[in-house]
């Protein structure tokens, strides 16, 4: 039903400007950038300021851009289109006038080959290569993996040669890592054939964006802080139950070593030239689901608008953005953009999976709650303004577009249509002028209302563990409370005598309700918030609360998207999506 061409067959047609010529746009020295081919490169963390807040060489003058944050509704397992928002809306803002910069998280293997695809985008608002950026890019993925495992070899090593430090081989948390979803690695016995081949351990691998050195480096904000980081993660414990880090094991030398490139940040271009810095892929279940730091603080000293995406509903990547990354960086919003489709509107009206296009503007209303509380939560509990980007499909009608923008404007919410997928930068200008509007008005003299103005945490980061999860369930998820199983509630206590008490929290739960349970669609109450397992992740800065069952290796389905990929003779990529 649709008249566009598929994703890759536009990307495959596009014109790209040199990456040279993106750059310099931008105001980039070119002994600031690192071209990789034509189309790619990295840029030099010089380009950003000084910690003191001072101005980077050459640039004393500018001033930050403003920071809009891209979330959404809770998700069907297609996406609703946050990151064809992001695109589209910084497309829009430069078809307005305005120097905006997308930063984006950079994809990861599993999806591209197994249900989901790929994360450029779509349609007419894509990043571009399509296929380096879904692929292998600029190897940063290949990196992140190489000082994951480099870790765990010394972890095995350390242990081979003598175990100065008495790691228990039953109570190793650090995993090997590998950009592949691979079942069969989940649960292995490693070091098997005696005494020269390693101690016989429990074992297993996590997908890289699962592994802590992704969230590392996507916190860090500099080399030095980087390194430090490293050090600080937690391998395993000796058998009293004290940590062992990366930097006991003096490792974090040679990780740091492994993602020194890494940690620069990747730019490429919209199909519409915008600048985009694509960087960093956490996963928004177990880690906090952002593009790095860096990336997004380099977005807003190049540009005077920064569009970046937290990954899920805004219940899961808005929430980590706003109580982890904040926190680390001191970034905060200016406005936040909350998509929603029809399609997700009706699921959340009770509508299967099967029948999402079919015309139903009885479910659509029905599905309004869910939306209207993660604008809610936006606003009355983090205190930032917000807009609805309702994300148009072919499938729509006008009547449920009409009956979700009516309602909202009942409620007092502002939900605009987007149309940037059909119509690229174009599309989107109505949702451009919104996040103008709500960044405090065009010109540099408009003060943010995010900046200075209401913006609050969704917990006092010194309460308990226990009290923390409360107040984040109670407030974003709206339950009325949190358990801590007996096993959790014990993690809790040796978290806090450990001295990890004092960091935030990131809750590994259900992407399609705010609840724990995937089946609790809506808007639902009177329900309570289980919590089985508690970990830290020390370099990272957060402990992980698990809430639900949460692989961090994912498995292919049973036709995963690896089947239809192919290459013909003259090296052109088909069925990537
Ligand atoms: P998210 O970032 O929320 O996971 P994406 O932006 O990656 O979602 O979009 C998911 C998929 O849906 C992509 O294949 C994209 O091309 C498609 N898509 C997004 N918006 C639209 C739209 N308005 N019409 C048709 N397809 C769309
Ligand atoms: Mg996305």
């Amino acid at each position: 039903s649709t008249p566009l061409p598929s994703d890759i067959e536009i990307a495959q047609a596009a014109h790209l400007d040199p990456i040279g010529d993106i750059a310099s746009g931008l105001g980039i020295a070119p002994d600031q950038l690192h071209p990789y081919g034509r189309d790619k490169a990295k840029v030099d963390l010089s380009v950003l300021p000084a910690p003191d807040g001072e101005g980077a060489p050459g640039r004393p003058e500018r001033r930050r851009g403003r920071l809009v944050l891209v979330t959404a509704m809770s998700p069907t397992p297609a996406g609703e289109g946050k990151t064809v928002t992001t695109v589209g809306l910084a497309d829009a803002l430069r078809v307005l006038g305005e120097r905006s910069v997308v930063a984006l998280r950079e994809p990861s293997l599993g999806p591209v080959f197994g249900l989901k695809g790929g994360a450029a985008g779509g349609g007419l608002a894509q990043v571009v290569p399509m296929e380096d950026i879904n692929l292998h890019f600029t190897g940063d993925l290949h990196a992140i993996g190489a000082a994951a495992n480099l870790l765990a070899a010394m972890v095995d090593n350390h242990i081979h040669h003598g175990n100065a430090l008495g790691i228990d081989p039953r109570r190793i948390t650090w995993k090997r890592a590998l950009d592949v979803n691979d079942r069969q690695l989940r649960h292995l016995v490693s070091g098997l054939g005696g005494p020269v081949n390693g101690t016989p351990r429990e074992d297993s691998f996590q997908i890289t964006a699962a592994s802590e050195v992704m969230a590392v480096l996507c916190l860090a904000t500099s080399l030095e802080d980087l390194h430090a980081r490293l050090a600080r993660m937690v391998v395993g414990s000796t058998p009293d139950g004290r940590p062992v880090t990366c930097a006991d094991l003096h490792a974090a030398g040679a990780l740091t070593a492994l993602l020194r490139d890494a940690l620069k940040p990747n730019l490429v271009q919209t199909l519409e030239h915008t600048p985009a810095l694509v960087h960093g892929g956490p996963f928004a279940n177990i880690a906090h689901g952002c593009n790095s730091v860096v990336a997004t603080r380099m977005a807003l000293e190049l540009g005077d608008y920064a569009v970046t995406e937290a990954g899920f509903g805004a219940d899961l990547g808005a929430e980590k953005f706003l109580d982890i990354v904040t926190r680390a960086s001191g970034l905060v919003p200016d406005a936040v953009v909350v998509v929603a489709t029809v399609r997700s509107l009706k699921m959340h009206g009770g509508v299967a999976r099967g029948s999402l296009d079919v015309p139903d503007a009885e479910s659509v209303g029905r599905g309004l709650p869910n939306l209207l509380q993660h604008v809610r939560t936006i606003t009355d509990v983090f205190g930032l303004p917000a807009v609805v980007a309702l994300n148009v499909f072919p499938s729509d009608t006008e009547a449920e577009l009409d009956l979700v923008q009516r309602s909202c404007a009942d409620q007092g919410v502002r939900a605009v249509r987007s149309e940037v997928w059909a119509r690229g930068g174009a599309g989107g200008t109505d949702l451009a002028r919104a996040v103008i509007d709500l960044c405090g008005g065009k010109g540099r003299e408009g003060g943010a209302a995010g900046r200075d103005g209401g913006f609050r945490y969704a917990y006092d980061v010194r309460s308990s563990l226990e009290d923390k999860l409360g107040q984040l369930c109670r407030r974003v998820y709206r339950a009325d409370g949190v358990e801590l199983t007996p096993a959790a509630r014990r993690q809790a206590r040796a978290l806090e005598d450990n001295g990890f008490g004092g960091l935030p929290v990131c809750v590994a739960k259900t992407q399609y309700s705010f609840s724990d349970d995937p089946r609790l669609l809506g808007a639902p109450r009177g329900f309570t918030v289980t919590v089985r397992d508690l970990t830290v992740d020390a370099g990272a800065g957060f402990v992980v609360a698990l809430a639900g069952s949460v692989t961090t290796m994912p498995g292919l389905p049973a036709s995963p998207a690896a089947e239809r990929i192919d290459v013909d003779a003259d090296g052109r990529i088909t069925g990537l999506f």
